[in-house]
């Protein structure tokens, strides 16, 4: 095929056939190349095809000469070696390349294995702590016990004169988020000197040795700035008694405890240098920590009370602006068990549900909406109309009524069906007593009224719907019925056992010191004794619930209706109805009904409501 004038390479002709042509004289010339053994045939009448030829083909040579056809040699065989050379030599570089990758690389590790004793703190210039004790609200002791601190940092002549030691080491114990940090930060701030900061788990690594060594390096840095203070968070991570544990102790965390009390000895006396450390469980620590100029002082920080949690608020909605009529102290009542840090956190809920709707100011709602999903998670979808709906409505219900029928329990708050994420269909929630609350008294009576009312959910479902139709929804009741229960037998001397305490107060089991003794510190037949008074008096205070449900079928019906229509109710307006139909109706009181209900029953038992 010829194209524009120009031959094309047409098939190749056999080697034979091109030996014929060659004598034939139609091949015009030969190009042989060496490396490819082919040779190259260009043909009179233009052709051109490579046929391929054995190496050192002597009788192509010779036809060639015979029929006197110009032959050429192509000796390609230096290209092809130097392409060879070329990939060879880029493997040998690309081999090189990964080994001296490998090297770094082990280099590194090493470097940072020898490099680990050096520990960063979290270093603050002096002044460049902000906090100060204004800023921590709610812990007035603790601050007044710190504050000697605070004086000798700035003025050490004052104790030094008189001869006086100043406390080496302040050991804060307390919940988390109550503070402990802030609290520490604020002591360097007012002091204006430096503050090293460092989580004990931070000391120890996988290599052992590293924490001892970043305990001195953090120590000769400190001393270097001093005077300064050392805060330690989490110190029960080293701090755990020595010695402990299954299959004998942590010796890099034994190591590293040492150092720290070695450290601990060596500064001398007002050297200026104060540790401060925290833990909310002082029980593990070892009792070494714990001698004379080491950690001598110990502040408990406990979550705040009413009027703590007030102040809390306070210093946090300093800055934001709050709507007028918000009253702090209210939302400290409804805000029971919260740490400072819970309180925090529900001032910045509500100042961004504020911000989504558009608002300047933070108002009641945004506030109630952050408590909302602070305890109870974010709403779900609403709930159609339908059988699980009104279920849980007289479940819900149950728990309402009883709050205002059994005298002593803690008032309702509000009572709603709005679904919350975590399968939670609805609740009723109670505003426990602040007097209680703050008193940390609670008695017999009370206990026994919090029993009827959380078993009021299972009390309603089988009152309304009977007892084959009871469901599961009461588990968080029944969990929490037993604990308490359990709780007025063994540890308070609610119960006809007697006033014995028989169990701790149920705080974890700390490996290696309490594991070995899991045997109950009883006998065998006061163990079956407490199993049957805790089954009595959970029991006794679901027949009170029933017996004060069973005659307010009709005002149950009522209230679900009103639950189911409005989703939900507030506690003073669920009050007022079943005020005006207890009026309409004189049903006997919760006292009275609960002696009838309960003949059988432990005497103590009976007495909720007396
Ligand atoms: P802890 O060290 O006890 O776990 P933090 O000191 O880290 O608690 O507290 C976390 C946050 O909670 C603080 O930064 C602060 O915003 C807030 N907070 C906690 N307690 C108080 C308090 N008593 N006063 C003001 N704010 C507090």
């Amino acid at each position: 095929m010829r194209l524009n004038g120009l031959s094309t390479r047409d098939p190749a002709p056999s080697y034979s056939q091109l030996l014929k042509d060659l004598r034939a004289g139609k091949v015009k010339d030969l190009e042989l190349s060496l490396q490819q053994r082919e040779v190259r045939v260009r043909f009179d009448d233009g052709r051109q095809a490579t046929v391929p030829v054995f190496s050192n083909d002597q009788l192509l040579l010779r036809t060639a000469e015979q029929a006197k056809v110009p032959l050429t040699v192509r000796d390609d065989r230096a290209d092809g070696a130097t392409a060879g050379l070329v990939a060879n030599g880029l493997l040998v570089l690309l081999l090189l390349g990964g080994l001296a990758l490998l090297i770094r690389r082990s280099a590194q590790v090493a470097n940072r294995a020898m490099g680990f004793g050096s520990s960063k703190p979290r270093l603050q210039e002096e002044g460049g702590v902000a906090v100060r004790f204004e800023d921590v609200a709610g812990i007035g002791e603790a601050k007044e016990e710190l504050q000697e601190v605070v004086t000798f940092l700035k003025e050490p002549e004052r104790f030094t004169a008189v001869g006086a030691k100043i406390p080496k080491g302040v050991l804060l114990v307390g919940p988390p988020g109550t503070g402990k940090t802030l609290l520490a930060r604020a002591i360097a701030g007012e002091a204006g000197v430096p503050f090293f900061s460092m989580a004990a788990s931070e000391f120890v690594e996988m290599f052992v040795g590293v924490g001892a060594s970043r305990v001195r390096d953090l120590f000769r840095k400190a001393k270097a700035k001093a005077p300064c203070i050392i805060f330690i968070d989490e110190v029960d991570a080293v701090g755990r008694q020595r010695g402990a544990g299954i299959g004998g102790g942590n010796d890099e965390r034994e190591q590293t405890l040492n150092q720290l009390l070695t450290e601990m000895d060596g500064f001398a006396d007002n050297s200026g240098v104060i540790l401060l450390a925290a833990t909310n469980r002082p029980d593990v620590l070892d009792s070494a920590l714990m001698r004379p100029g080491r950690f001598d002082r110990r502040i408990t920080i406990d979550l705040p009370d009413r009027r703590g949690r007030e102040a809390i608020l306070a210093v946090h909605a300093r800055s934001r602006p709050l709507a007028g009529a918000v009253s702090l102290s209210a939302w400290a009542s409804r805000t029971p068990g919260f740490s400072g840090a819970d309180l925090a956190n529900l001032l910045n809920e509500a100042a961004i549900l504020t911000a989504r709707h558009h608002q300047s100011e933070i108002d009641d709602g945004a506030l109630a909406g952050a408590l909302e999903r602070i305890t109870m998670g974010l709403t779900a979808a609403p709930l159609q109309d339908s059988a699980k709906k009104r279920l849980i409505g007289y479940h819900e219900v149950g728990h309402a009524l009883l709050t205002t029928l059994v005298p002593k329990a803690d008032p309702l708050d509000k009572v709603t069906l709005l679904p919350r994420s975590g399968g939670v269909g609805g609740f009723a929630r109670m505003m426990p007593d602040e007097e209680i609350l703050d008193s940390g008294l609670i008695s017999k009576a009370y206990l026994q009224a919090r029993l009827v009312v959380a078993l009021g959910g299972r009390a309603a479902e089988l009152v309304v719907f009977g007892p084959a139709e009871v469901t599961q929804g009461a588990s968080g009741d029944l969990d929490m019925v037993t604990r308490i229960c359990r709780e007025m037998v063994t540890r308070y001397g609610f119960s006809s056992l007697g006033p014995v305490a028989l169990e701790g107060d149920g705080a974890e089991v700390f490996l290696g010191r309490d594991w070995l003794r899991s045997e109950p510190p009883y006998s065998r037949e006061t163990g079956n004794r407490i199993d049957a008074l805790v089954r009595e008096l959970a029991s006794s205070a679901l027949d009170q619930a029933v017996a004060l449900l069973q005659p307010r079928r009709a005002l149950m019906d009522e209230l679900v209706e009103m639950l189911i229509r409005d989703e939900t109710i507030e506690g003073e307006a669920f009050r007022a109805v079943v005020t005006s139909h207890e009026a309409a109706h004189q049903q006997p009181t919760g006292s009275a009904v609960a002696l009838q209900a309960t003949g059988k029953a432990d005497v103590e038992a009976a007495q909720v409501g007396v």
